[in-house]
């Protein structure tokens, strides 16, 4: 599997030196101090070895070549070695794997494999997956090969899991305690990012029930403002309506009142006709009083006419009464009777009074010419002036006549006149009164029409206020709020329910303002950080199945190095024994794992690991007990024995025979030569017995320079060369 080893400027190396390892076996010989360790050296510092002490140096500038008079010192040491990879024994997909180190003087190291930039991490874990393990089990420096017999029990153990392969259990159980550690942080940080997150979350999670419940606020406020606004609409149409009714007939009626009013005004001749009528009457009554006057002086006159007549009548009488007392009687009956007849003709009217007034004057004549002619003289004058003052009494009483006559008239026409007058007057007063009437009628109307136009600008307050309500609850809850049929009919209910309505819908205007509009943010944070909950929750869930899943993995791990372990352990202590009763002809020797009852380290689960041994005829107690020989052989025993139950790919061995006699060298060769069935060999030897065995030898000398060189020898040269 080894190809090559390429050095350079590393310790003796100062030039370029290439190692072929085309065969299994290959012996480097030549003197002491020639830089044959160094080659050993040289494959443990490109396998990324960390210890200075194991390659006998104390800082980097050890490693690198120091300078000598022909050569000077170099800044960096490079070792690479070239392995075969056909058999894909490192995880990589390439036929040949290079693994070069470099130092330089500063002490920083660069990895690389096959020409790119690695850790070394990268370089253990790519060796590890080969069997090729990093306590260096396979390369035994010198002097170092009882090393396993003085070392810890616990580095023994180490060293023994690593020659059995169980390395790449450790780095995985490493890595998965690594991933565990880190998984728990993840944990405890998602876990803090969730204790975090909670009271936010809750915050987040009362605000969006208040969204709710403001949503369902809404909604009942969207359902009551419909209604609302429905009858709202419905109550001042209707009222605008009624109004308007109102109005009109209230116009009407002041029209008409006002109409008629006006055609009254135009008719105040009235006043005018009673003045008239009263005047008249005036008149009249002073006709009346005057015909009275007139009457009351004619009557007056007639007495004193009629007192005269009778005097004069009474005068004539007593002439004639004592010349004339002889007349007989009869014809004094006579005449009177005569007299009083034609006094009964006249009473028909004033020509017949006249007529008969003359026919008596005529009976009395003719008495008076018969019985009274004597004294007629004396008659005569009496006569004469009765005569006259008959006539002044007829004109008298004809007077008398016609002033009642004209005082009956206008009596009559007074009455008339009267009559009118009160008619006129009862007219006037029904006209005053409707005057009235309409004066008092205009004034309700006007009033009513004020209060109906009053009326009216309420309802277009009402009608704005509304107006604004609507935009105020659209703002609030959208425009179904505002989106409603307009009712078919009036709902035959009081007002108060309405005023109700409004008290209900202003509550919950108050409480939706409050709650504060819509809240699509919180609501959007609230989605996103309870989906940011709900996503730690799936990621702990993760994480907790991971390190679940860890934990198991470094368990059945355990197991399985626990296992490999024991088998392992027992497959070392067979050929243990085997090699160590070939080695010593007899005795046997043996692997244990330490007491439990180890209390030294709390770290260490593990138990160590010691060896008994029991020497043939010898009774030895401990390791300490055993001499130089019998210590390199009970060394060799278990190296090879563990190299045997877990052949590593190649082993290097550094003068591990040395202290072997002869018969010891021999079972030794013997020894490798079984190895290298299973392992590449590269054995660093002054041992003739051992070069004998080998296939490839390589002479390593060194000249006045300093510088080792490296040359193909065949044995005798090697033998020649060892010396
Ligand atoms: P032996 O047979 O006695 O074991 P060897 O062949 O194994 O000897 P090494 O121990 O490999 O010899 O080589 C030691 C030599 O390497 C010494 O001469 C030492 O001076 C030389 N050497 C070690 N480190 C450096 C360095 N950094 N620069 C130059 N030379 C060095």
């Amino acid at each position: 599997m080894l190809k090559r080893l390429e050095i350079v400027g590393f310790k003796s190396f100062a030039k370029k030196t290439v190692l072929d390892f085309a065969s299994v076996t290959t012996a480097i010989v030549g003197p002491n101090g020639s830089g044959k360790s160094n080659v050993a050296e040289a494959f443990r510092f490109a396998l990324g070895e960390q210890s200075m002490k194991s390659m006998r140096g104390k800082r980097a500038e050890d490693l690198i070549w120091g300078g000598s008079h022909s050569m000077p010192r170099a800044n960096r040491a490079a070792v690479s070695i070239v392995f075969d990879n056909s058999h894909r024994s490192f995880k990589i997909d390439f036929d040949e794997v290079v693994i070069e180190r470099a130092v330089f003087r500063d002490g920083t190291s660069e990895y690389s494999v096959n020409g790119s930039r690695v850790r070394l991490r990268d370089i253990e874990e790519l060796l590890a997956g080969a069997n090729i393990g990093e306590t260096g089990h396979h390369i035994i420096s010198q002097g170092e090969a009882d090393r396993i017999l003085i070392t810890s029990p616990s580095e023994r153990r180490s060293m023994i899991e690593d020659a059995l392969g169980l390395k790449i259990y450790e780095f995985k159980k490493n890595e998965a305690q690594k991933k565990l550690t880190k998984t728990e942080e993840n944990i405890a940080q998602v876990n803090s990012l969730r204790r975090e997150l909670t009271p936010h979350l809750r915050f987040l999670e009362n605000q969006v029930k208040k969204l709710e419940r403001a949503d369902l606020l809404r909604i009942e406020l969207i359902s009551l403002a419909q209604t609302y606004f429905a009858v709202e609409d419905a109550y001042l149409t209707r009222e605008k309506l009624i109004r308007a009714r109102e109005k009109q007939g209230a116009a009407e009626r002041l029209a008409s009142a006002t109409a008629e009013l006006s055609e009254i005004e135009k008719r105040a001749t009235v006043d005018f006709e009673s003045t008239k009528y009263l005047a008249l009457v005036r008149t009249m009554e002073h006709d009346i009083e005057r015909i009275n006057t007139e009457r009351a002086t004619l009557a007056h006159d007639i007495g004193r006419v009629e007192g005269a007549l009778a005097a004069a009548k009474e005068h004539s009488e007593r002439i004639i009464r004592e010349p004339y007392a002889k007349v007989p009687r009869e014809d004094i009956i006579a005449l009177a009777q005569e007299v009083d007849r034609q006094k009964e003709e006249a009473n028909t009217s004033a020509d017949a009074l006249i007529a008969a007034i003359s026919a008596i004057h005529k009976t009395i004549r003719s008495f008076v010419d018969r019985f009274v002619a004597p004294t007629d003289d004396l008659l005569a004058d009496e006569e004469r002036t009765v005569y006259t003052l008959e006539n002044e009494r007829t004109e008298l009483l004809a007077k008398e006549t016609k002033l009642s006559e004209e005082l009956e008239r206008t009596k009559s026409a007074l009455a008339r006149n009267r009559e009118a007058l009160t008619a006129q007057e009862e007219t006037g007063r029904e006209l005053h009164r409707r005057v009235f009437d309409l004066a008092q009628t205009k004034a309700r109307e006007e009033g009513k029409v004020a209060q109906c136009e009053a009326h009216e600008r309420g309802i277009i307050l009402l009608s704005e206020t509304l107006e604004r309500e609507k935009s105020e609850v659209l703002a609030l809850a959208g425009v179904a709020a505002v989106s409603y049929a307009p009712l078919s009919m009036w709902p035959d209910e009081e007002r108060k329910v309405q005023e109700d309505r409004h008290h209900s819908l202003e509550r919950m205007k108050i409480r939706l303002e409050e709650a504060g509009g819509t809240g699509e943010d919180i609501r959007h944070e609230y989605k996103e950080v309870s989906a940011r909950e709900v996503f730690l929750g799936t990621e702990l869930e993760d994480l907790a199945k991971s390190a679940a899943g860890l934990g198991e993995l470094i368990r059945n791990l355990d197991v399985e190095l626990s296992k490999h372990f024991s088998e392992g352990l027992a497959q070392v202590n067979a050929s243990f024994n085997e090699y160590f009763a070939l080695m010593f002809g007899g005795g046997s020797a043996q692997l244990m794992l330490e007491g439990s009852s180890d209390e030294t380290s709390e770290e260490q689960e593990q138990p160590g690991i010691e060896i008994v041994v029991n020497l043939p005829k010898k009774k030895v107690r401990s390791l300490m007990q055993l001499s130089g020989g019998e210590r390199a052989l009970t060394s060799i025993a278990l190296i090879f024995a563990m190299s045997l139950v877990n052949p590593p790919p190649f082993l290097i061995l550094d003068e591990t025979d040395a202290a072997l006699d002869e018969a010891n060298s021999r079972r030794y060769g013997d020894m490798i030569e079984n190895l290298a069935k299973k392992s590449q060999l590269i054995v660093i030897t002054h041992n003739r017995e051992t070069m004998s065995r080998m296939n490839i030898l390589y002479g390593v000398t060194m000249g006045a320079d300093g510088i080792s060189k490296l040359l193909s020898v065949k044995f005798e040269e090697a033998v020649q060369v060892a010396k």
